[in-house]
């Protein structure tokens, strides 16, 4: 670790590969002999497209997905595509379906309700989200524009770990704080969407993989910017794009195609997980996780201590010691731990090992 660094395992910004932010610096006063930086350079400019396609065909190429799949980039948030979605896709005869895992997810539906398009297909509210719902719990309108589900619930602490099945419905996912953490088979996929700054930049822009075929004719009573038909025909240069955050997240993707692919990131976030996991498993209850065994995020570890008063101390004492953004959602409580591609296995390690000392001290 950089001196004057901490280990953050904040939510989102987050923690971005220290390679990659040194990169940037290095070239940021003269970006490939231009004499410019990437933020003063047209976005027409050769240097600019040759950055906005890389980053498009290595994120295609992680993902092993072919040239059917298009690549978009677009402002507004992950929270714009809650309701563009809706608005592109869903009708009064044809709702988007939603499966409800947590606030995100409830957040997307609340979009296609205020237009009185959106339907329930399945939720897990009832048990405070501790757990992804099951196939057999997705009760799916079969002429539903599509089915969204939030592959990672990032404020709950759970993921999927299946991909559902929807039959000849479109399966829709918000993959913005898991996206390019795993291998998952895309090509079952409609659409796709993050908000990269969880997990691929800094905030900015929304990365939106899509099959061209459904995304190629939107709704003739839509406005330019809200339609996707807009970003596919104009290769998401249609107005100007956030260009400092996608030449970031081009790096982020050649980082992790350097690292050894989305194989790589799976083997090294699951063993990060598994290490917190098992320092909440191990520790008689003084530790709760939040979420159900079996649908625990890799991405993000929930847990609670005994009382308020200890959350608060350790928070405190885990920035003392260079841990940093601990604290946990207030809607949940307690702790998390954000442990994305970017955060190093140990700086994971320093946290369950003061877990373990904070728990000796405490008790
Ligand atoms: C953070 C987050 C969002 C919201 O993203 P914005 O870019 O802030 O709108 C949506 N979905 C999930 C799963 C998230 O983690």
């Amino acid at each position: 670790m950089e001196a004057n660094r901490i280990y953050n395992f904040n939510p989102g910004p987050a923690m971005m590969p220290l390679p990659v932010l040194k990169e940037a610096q290095t070239e940021f006063l003269n970006f490939h002999n231009t004499g410019m930086s990437i933020i003063e350079i047209s976005h027409r400019s050769p240097a600019y497209e040759e950055v906005h396609n890389k980053a498009k065909s290595d994120i295609l190429e992680l993902m092993g997905l072919g040239d059917d799949y298009e690549v978009l980039f677009i402002q507004g948030g992950a929270s714009l595509q809650f309701t563009m979605l809706a608005q592109n896709f869903a009708t009064k005869e044809h709702p988007g379906s939603y499966v409800l895992s947590g606030s995100f997810a409830s957040k997307a539906y609340k979009e296609a309700e205020i237009l009185g398009i959106g339907k329930v297909a399945a939720s897990s509210k009832e048990d405070d989200f501790r757990h992804v719902p099951t196939q057999d719990e997705i009760k799916l309108d079969p002429s539903s524009a599509y089915l969204h589900v939030c592959y990672n619930n990032t404020i709950y602490g759970t993921e999927y770990h299946y991909v559902p099945e929807t039959g000849n419905v479109p399966l829709i996912a918000d993959m913005s704080s898991d996206m390019l953490s795993r291998p998952v088979d895309f090509s079952k996929f409609s659409f796709i969407y993050a908000g990269v700054q969880k997990n691929l930049g800094p905030a900015g822009v929304t990365l939106v993989v899509a099959k061209k075929s459904f995304i190629e004719h939107s709704p003739e009573s839509l406005p330019t910017m809200l339609r996707y038909d807009t970003f596919l025909k104009k290769n998401s240069l249609y107005n100007t794009p956030p260009a400092f955050c996608i030449y970031m997240v081009g790096k982020v993707a050649a980082w992790i195609k350097e690292q050894g692919g989305l194989t790589e990131m799976a083997a090294r976030n699951k063993k990060k997980a598994a290490l917190l996991y098992e320092a909440i498993d191990s520790s008689n209850g003084f530790y709760k996780g939040h979420a159900e065994k079996n649908s625990r995020s890799f991405m993000n570890v929930t847990f609670r201590l005994p009382n308020e008063e200890l959350e608060k101390k350790f928070v405190a004492e885990a920035a003392e010691n260079g841990l940093g953004g601990v604290k946990g959602h207030r809607s949940v409580g307690g702790m998390r731990a954000s442990i994305y591609n970017a955060m190093p296995y140990e700086g994971v390690e320093k946290l369950a090992d003061f877990m373990a000392k904070f728990r000796k001290s405490n008790i």
